[in-house]
């Protein structure tokens, strides 16, 4: 089934798109949680962590370059900024279609709620 997240790459509906190539795309969060959320999506579809395969790998990693090259560009990287997936119920996931929240711009609580 797709979700909103296919949408968004599909440019159906509208998002603040920060940065796309033909892995993933980054755009801020609708609802952010700080100053400073976006989410960075894999243009594949994937539902959760947990269905994440040995093929994945490549594009797991590139989803974690661009969260870095976008944290500095935003100008959080020196002071910090907190990467989140979340898996199924427990965690809070409500898009199921993997997603990587970066989150920033202020100083961010641990343990999460
Ligand atoms: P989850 O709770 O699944 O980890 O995170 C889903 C995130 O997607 C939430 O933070 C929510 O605010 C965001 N979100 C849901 N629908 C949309 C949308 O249509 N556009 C954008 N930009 N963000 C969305």
């Amino acid at each position: 089934m797709s979700t909103i997240f296919n949408k968004i790459i599909n440019k159906e509906i509208n998002a603040n798109i920060l940065y796309e190539d033909d892995i993933c795309i980054a755009f801020y969060d609708i609802s952010p949680q700080a100053p400073i959320h976006f989410l960075i999506i894999p243009k594949k579809e994937i539902k959760t962590i947990n269905n994440i395969k040995n093929e994945d790998k490549d594009m797991i990693g590139h989803l974690f370059i661009i969260a870095k090259d976008l944290a500095r560009k935003l100008n959080i990287n020196e002071d910090g900024y907190r990467i989140v997936f979340n898996c199924n119920e427990n965690a809070g996931q409500t898009v199921f279609h993997i997603h990587m929240h970066v989150l920033g711009g202020r100083k961010l609580l641990w343990p999460p709620g």
